[in-house]
């Protein structure tokens, strides 16, 4: 006997918020709304499984005979609850069929709504609602749908249909449109149908359905919802599920209307119930943004019962789920219907905010509010705005859609974004409105800007989710894309030209304004607070100047875990020593020019060690390849031939020469793989003994001034030989000493330790920690050396496709390659602790801001991790959120 069928189809009283595997995250909240039940109604319906998607796709975008069965017996259940039938002549049921999957990809795929019309029962829906023109209308948008989602037509046939037909009528809007134009649109809508797909459209409701069910399912394949899943990290093999639902009608008069609503504000995240309610209208005008919208107090006027009922199921489905939600209602002659209910996105510093009040409000406990923030969207918290001092002449003013400022040149078209971004400009995308197909644009823009659409537009919804600042609806834009220019008043703009926007007030201008870097609210400083409070790993910051050391202490860094000495060799007046140096020809024409260079680099480090007394500093002796700091050998060969031809051999064309030859020397091949790091320190001992004297005399004289002593760690890069350390270790200590005893200064308490950035260094783990005092972890290096990946040369290269094409599914430059590089972090752990428990282990490469990197350190028990100041509170965040989700 064959095993029984799985479940493919589950009504909404079966369903609930935990199935959202199964039933999809719509689906699945539907089906707890419809449990929870009055004062919340939810029109009646089922759901058809994402298993059943899989098996659909499997085979072949079949809907098996088992499928088939079990929808129609569930059809039946809804034809008896709603006491109308599918398809009956004289008074259908419609329904809708929507598309859900585990996690909502908001405008991904797609739904039909008004399934069950056909030339018969648009005259019973008529008859019954007593309201022609509704029916159709309702037709009109059943064959558009279907057309173009099911039977794959594109949508431009349609509309053009629809333009044409405004015309003749002399109306600018479709509400404008007449019973008779309605009814001569469906005919145009059936007729380009025909012509498209070679057969009829469907009179059939029940094949209507089974066909709109399979498109949904197929729609999980299509381009669009494949990008999306790429860029979120979504598994192809989820599939999605379809949700089959009685059709409830916002478009019924002056009693009528459609919305959404969110909890708590969607921009600030302020404690109060905010949306967007359309009367007289259906969900999609809500959306399309092609009608202005009302706000809720004006609906609640229009409409206070149903307002009333509203406001009261969006605060009881908050407390419900836990979290701030976002919510899809129709109102139907007075009778309030939920749609949807999910977990708003919301931008950053709302999520903080509500974070934040909703422990207050005692709804969460601290733990539970830290771990619903998305910690990587924290940096654009500290997005700049425009300077308020500055004397603004705004261009345009549209919605304030997602907060920050941003500033570049426009583009018109998300492929122009992408391509500009990828030559490094910053660009701002332009649009009249956007759609599914430019999400890859808005990655890459700085902002986005529309002069259509609100705040529950795809253009606002986006951008916040992404952190992008964004501004809607600047109406004053006249935007014209394929002349790729676009009029504003009486200026005009092209593709290039500079603008701004500040997407917390709606300003548009086309002025240089000033960014400004804001500070952090008193919400956000709560959440830092008690992420500190969690969190086991220490943070530090990367900083070289005392600029950034002031940024790293204002995001509440604890140290810097790393301070790269060679930017202090950068500038006019360092640079030209520099060269000297590297370019002498013996080591007293050298120590000559280090002597020059030791009283700026005593300065640097005096500056950076006031900021950070009283904490720890790890400064890294000097690491890049000399030939950094040098002329290129071209430039000095075209400049010597210029000095020949114009002025004969000379003295200075000698020197020259004698320059470039020494250029030529030093040139390598590998240069990341060559002379540098403490290679360079056992070749030239004098340039590590300067900046040993250096950061010594500093901390004596910081000691002086501010009282306290920084704590020093003096780390020694690119170590692969116990050998090495002992001899770097050996060049620090002595050097130390004569400092101090040269300054007759009581000693300045430091530790020596090494990066771990080779995979030699990792495996001798347990001998390297018998001569250090810490480990600082440099994943940059380890990562280029472990998987053989050069940085500068992969990304944008081979590692675009190998992302395509999975073969890795982020970049481990990125979030750290857990299985290789983190492999080789866990033994250097494992080893050099086994030597030398106390062992002090940090991480400072760019993995330090990384989230999901995070996590990885707190589980390999390493003791900080270091990043750029701007990245600090992202790692205070996940640092928390490590530890509490390690507890749980
Ligand atoms: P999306 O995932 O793109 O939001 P939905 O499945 O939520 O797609 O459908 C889009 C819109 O269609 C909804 O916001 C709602 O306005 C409308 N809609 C869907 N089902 C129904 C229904 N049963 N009755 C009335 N309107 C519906
Ligand atoms: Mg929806
Ligand atoms: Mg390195």
């Amino acid at each position: 006997m064959a095993a029984a069928p799985p479940k493919y189809v589950y009504r909404f009283s079966e369903g609930s918020r935990e199935m959202r595997e199964l039933l999809g995250g719509k689906g699945a909240n539907i089906a707890e709304m419809a449990r929870l039940g009055p004062p919340i109604r939810v029109p009646s319906g089922f759901t058809v499984t994402t298993e059943a998607c899989i098996a659909f796709l499997e085979a072949g975008g079949a809907v098996t005979d088992d499928l088939g069965r079990q929808i129609d017996a569930a059809l039946g259940e809804l034809e008896e609850e709603a006491g109308r039938r599918l398809g009956d002549p004289s008074d259908p049921l419609l329904i809708s069929v929507r598309s859900g999957a585990r996690v909502s990809m908001p405008g991904m795929m797609d739904t039909v709504l008004n399934i069950g019309l056909g030339d018969e029962a648009v005259a019973g829906l008529a008859e019954r609602t007593q309201n022609e023109r509704f029916a159709w209308d309702s037709y009109r948008r059943l064959v558009q749908m279907f057309g173009n989602v099911v039977a794959g037509i594109d949508g431009m046939l349609f509309e053009g249909a629809i333009r044409a037909a405004r015309s003749q009528r002399g109306a600018s809007l479709d509400t404008e449109l007449e019973t008779d134009d309605l009814r001569s649109l469906v005919e145009e809508f059936k007729r380009i149908f025909l012509e498209q797909t070679g057969r009829e459209f469907p009179q059939d409701p029940r094949r209507q359905l089974v066909e709109a069910v399979g498109s949904v399912f197929e729609s999980w394949n299509g381009a669009r919802a494949i990008e999306y899943r790429r860029l979120n990290g979504i598994p192809d093999d989820w599939g999605t599920a379809v949700n089959v639902q009685q059709m409830v009608f916002g478009n019924r008069g002056d009693d009528s209307g459609s919305g959404v609503a969110f909890s708590r504000d969607e921009i600030t995240g302020a404690p109060r119930p905010s949306g967007d309610f359309l009367g007289n209208a259906q969900g999609e005008d809500v959306v399309s943004g092609t009608r202005d919208t009302s706000d809720l107090e004006e609906m609640a006027e229009m409409l206070p019962e149903p307002h009333r009922q509203l406001i009261e199921i969006v605060e009881s489905l908050e407390r419900h789920f836990g979290d701030m939600q976002d919510v899809e209602f129709t109102v139907e002659e007075g009778t309030l219907y939920m749609l949807q209910t999910r977990t708003a996105k919301r931008p950053p510093h709302a999520a903080v905010r509500v974070a934040a009040d909703m422990v207050e409000e005692g709804l969460l406990s601290r733990e539970e509010a830290l771990s619903k923030i998305d910690a990587a969207k924290l940096e654009a918290l500290l997005h700049p705005s425009f300077d308020p001092e500055f004397d603004l002449d705004p261009l345009a003013r549209g919605v304030p859609a997602s907060p920050g400022a941003a500033k570049g040149r426009i583009v018109f078209a998300a492929e122009r974004a992408v391509e500009q971004a990828a030559e490094g400009e910053r660009v701002i995308l332009v649009r009249p409105f956007t759609e599914a197909d430019d999400v890859a644009g808005f990655h890459a823009a700085k902002g986005i800007l529309t002069s259509e659409g609100g705040k529950a537009s795809h253009a606002a919804l986006v951008a916040r989710g992404m952190g992008r600042p964004c501004v809607c609806g600047a109406s004053a834009l006249d935007i014209d894309l394929e002349a790729r220019e676009m009029r504003v008043d009486g200026t005009l703009l092209r593709e290039g030209d500079p603008i701004a926007i500040d997407g917390t007030s709606g300003v548009v201008s086309i002025q240089d304004v000033p960014l400004v870097e804001t500070e952090m609210d008193r919400y956000f400083q709560t959440v830092l607070d008690w992420s500190d409070e969690f969190g086991r790993l220490e943070v530090r910051a990367n900083a070289d100047r005392p600029a950034d050391a002031v940024n790293a202490r204002r995001f509440g860094a604890r140290g810097v875990g790393l301070c790269r000495t060679e930017h202090m060799f950068l500038g006019d007046d360092r640079q030209a020593v520099m060269q000297r140096m590297i370019l002498a020809d013996d080591e007293t024409a050298r120590r000559d020019s280090l002597a020059e260079l030791e009283p700026l680099q005593r300065g640097d480090f005096e500056g950076l060690l006031a900021v950070m007394a009283g904490m720890p500093v790890t400064i890294r002796l000097l690491d890049p390849p000399l030939h950094e700091f040098l002329p290129r050998a071209e430039d000095l060969a075209v400049e010597i031939e210029r000095r020949v031809a114009t002025g004969g051999r000379d003295e200075a064309v000698e020197r020259l020469e004698g320059e470039l030859h020494r250029v030529r020397q030093l040139e390598e091949t590998n240069p990341m793989l060559g002379t540098r790091g403490c290679r360079l320190g056992l070749l030239f001992p004098e340039v590590y003994e300067m900046q040993v004297r250096a950061i010594l005399a500093a901390a004596v004289a910081v000691r002086e001034r501010e009282g306290s002593a920084p704590e020093l760690e003096i780390m020694i890069p690119l170590v692969d030989y116990e050998r090495e350390l002992v001899a770097m270790r050996e060049l620090v200590e002595r050097t130390a000493a004569g400092v101090v005893e040269g300054l007759g200064a009581e000693p300045v308490p430091f530790s020596v330790g090494t990066m771990i950035e080779l995979p030699r260094a990792c495996l001798i783990g347990d001998r390297l920690a018998a001569h250090a005092d810490f480990f600082s972890f440099g994943t940059n290096d380890l990562t280029q050396t472990t998987l053989g990946f050069s940085r500068d040369d992969s990304e944008g290269r081979f590692l675009t496709e190998y992302l395509r094409r999975k073969i890795v599914s982020r970049s481990p430059f990125e979030t750290i390659d857990t299985d290789g590089v983190g492999e080789l972090v866990r033994t250097a752990v494992e080893r050099g602790r086994r030597e030398r428990s106390d062992l002090a282990l940090g991480i400072c490469g760019e993995h330090g801001g990384d989230p999901d990197s995070i996590a990885f350190f707190h589980g390999a028990g390493l003791d900080y991790v270091s990043c750029s100041p701007f990245r600090v509170p992202i790692a205070r965040v996940a640092a928390a959120q490590a530890a509490i989700a390690a507890k749980v």
